[in-house]
């Protein structure tokens, strides 16, 4: 498991290099702490990842890796509620829909939004982002109460 997620994290960090990007022990520190975590982390619980390994980088300086690594494609960011924004690895990346009732969080196949996005280009010549902020409504428990 840990072979596994080491190839992901040079994976990636091969895909920053094509991109122009350069590594830095605090860029992979990121990318294995994003790869590391399994839901929607923020930037400060991604901070709070990568300090924990690596002390002695600054908070503002994860914050403008991560805005680094979006503007090279590597990572993308997403609204899925009031808080703040999450991150993804753009791989990884998918629509959300977000019960406002009890704030679950579900992850929904970018096909779901198709119809719509075929609509809205059509009449209003509006290209959607499906991925950039989550749609809200009642998930299937919180529609029964
Ligand atoms: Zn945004
Ligand atoms: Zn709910
Ligand atoms: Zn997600």
């Amino acid at each position: 498991m840990t072979g596994m997620a080491s190839y992901a994290v040079d994976d990636i960090l091969d895909r920053l290099r094509a991109a122009g990007g350069r590594i830095t022990s605090a860029r992979r520190a990121l990318v294995t702490a994003l790869l590391a975590h399994d839901g929607h982390p923020s930037a400060e619980a991604l901070a709070e990842a990568v300090q924990a390994r690596q002390p002695d980088v600054h908070q503002t300086t994860i914050y403008r890796i991560l805005d680094d690594l979006e503007r090279l494609g590597i990572v993308e960011h997403t609204h899925l509620g009031h808080g703040p924004a999450v991150y993804h690895l753009s791989e990884t990346a998918h629509p959300h829909v977000v019960c406002d009732r009890c704030g679950a969080v579900i992850q929904v196949d970018r096909k779901a939004f198709e119809s719509l996005a075929h609509t809205l280009l059509d009449d209003y010549d509006f290209v959607l982002q499906p991925g950039h902020f989550a749609v809200t409504g009642r998930c299937r428990t919180c529609v029964g109460e």
